[in-house]
């Protein structure tokens, strides 16, 4: 029996984790479940899984699901913040940790798995773009284990050799090929940009996911964060990752090698494929994913990316070649100015302007440890949120 901690199970990747988890009873428990405000969803989630605790954001969160758990007639352990999520992911009594928070909140409980050495299933890349090789560091030194849960990441993964090593160079790694499906606004005219509204950029082709992960994938920072990512997880320089353009997300992405051959993993866009994949590793289980019907597909297509029409994908690329907290203050800078966009207070263009100010107008020091990437985080979200305040309509 597996003993799961899932950070962030209210959201869409913890949803589709638990999805895949009631599929096999016999394998996995739940032994803690997390969520920031969503206490009903999160309360409906113990009766079903009975974890030994559960964790909110603040104070009165805690309350009302501690109420909600008693009338329930639940014994499930009830805390709050910060603390209280790392305690759960580092626990002696959880072997695994899903780390599906969104955002740079999900950094500290993440570093703690790997502090813990636990198996962690990496779904929140934003801990990992901003932390780097902190991060890395930490889950080689406390052995740790370290799975992709991001749809890319869990193909390249897949199309590696088992006994891969972070050299690509070494596996005879030409490219890493990471596709993107180029989001809602792959076609439309790059002038009516300016005028999109929070929900066309919510509703992307493909996939069903959170609104920031939704925004990233309409501005293609998403796609950015993830050449970071992958620059990390498989120890890859920039210039061996290239972004391909691929509308229909049947190809989740692919290697090539020095050879010619190019190993690629396909399914139906569905994240509990990547999960499953990920959970039984290096086991194969149901997740409930149908079979992929190529015949019905027909046609893929392919085509490189406009990094014009995308800008942030450019801003990643050049924070990547920056290195040291420039990913930091990437990540914090587009954190702020998505939650501004979903908000209505700037408008969908000016995503990319506020996070190219806030590169360019601010020191990249090293990312010495993870209280300087901290501050560089906190220095980023205040200086965004000042341009904002200038520009807001
Ligand atoms: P959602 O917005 O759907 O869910 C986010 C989860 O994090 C919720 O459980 C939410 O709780 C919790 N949360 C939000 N803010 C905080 C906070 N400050 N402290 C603690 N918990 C918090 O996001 P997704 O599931 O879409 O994405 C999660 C992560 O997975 C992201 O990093 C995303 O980039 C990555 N990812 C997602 C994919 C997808 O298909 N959705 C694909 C690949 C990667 P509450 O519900 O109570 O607000
Ligand atoms: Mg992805």
């Amino acid at each position: 029996m597996q003993s799961i901690t899932i950070l962030g199970a209210t959201g869409s990747i913890g949803v589709s984790t638990l999805d895949v988890l009631a599929r096999h009873p016999d394998k996995y428990k739940v032994f803690a479940l997390t969520a920031h405000a969503k206490v009903d969803e999160l309360a409906a989630q113990c009766a079903q899984f009975l974890p030994a605790h559960a964790v909110v954001g603040t104070a009165e969160a805690a309350q009302k699901l501690s109420a909600l758990l008693r009338e329930k007639g639940l014994r499930t352990e009830v805390a709050y913040g910060e603390e209280a999520l790392c305690a759960v992911a580092s626990s002696p009594n959880t072997d695994t940790v899903m780390a599906a928070i969104v955002g740079a909140a999900g950094l500290a409980p993440t570093l703690a798995a790997a502090r813990a050495g636990k198996k962690i299933l990496l779904a929140n890349k934003e801990a990992l773009v901003m932390s780097g090789q902190l991060f890395m560091d930490a889950v080689e030194e406390n052995g740790a284990t370290l799975l992709p849960i991001d749809s890319e990441h869990n193909a390249i993964f897949q199309s590696l050799p088992q006994s891969y090593a972070r050299s690509p160079r070494g596996a005879g790694v030409a490219k890493i090929l990471l596709t993107a499906s180029g989001g809602p606004f792959l076609a439309r005219a790059v002038e009516t940009l300016e005028a999109v509204t929070p929900d066309q950029a919510c509703k992307h082709p493909n996939w069903v996911m959170g609104r920031k992960i939704s925004v990233d994938s309409a501005t293609m920072m998403n796609k950015g964060l993830e050449v970071i990512e992958a620059h990390w997880l498989f120890g890859a320089p920039a210039n061996l990752i290239e972004v391909v353009i691929h509308p229909q997300s049947v190809i989740h992405s692919m290697v090539s090698y020095v050879d010619g051959s190019v190993i690629a993993e396909l399914g139906n866009p569905d994240m509990r494929t990547p999960i499953a994949n990920a959970l039984a590793f290096p086991e194969r289980i149901e997740s409930g994913v149908a079979q992929l019907d190529l015949t019905a597909i027909g046609t893929l297509q392919f085509e490189k990316p406009d990094f014009q029409r995308f800008p942030c994908l450019a801003l990643a690329f050049e924070a990547l070649e920056a290195g040291g907290t420039a990913p930091a203050l990437l990540n914090a800078a587009n954190e702020v100015a998505v939650q501004a966009f979903l908000e209505h207070r700037i408008g969908f263009r000016d995503i990319d302007r506020v996070i190219a100010r806030v590169m360019h107008e601010n020191d990249h020091g090293a990312a010495s440890s993870i209280e300087a990437v901290m501050a560089q985080d906190a220095r980023a979200r205040s200086a965004a949120e000042t341009i904002i305040s200038g520009i807001q309509r």
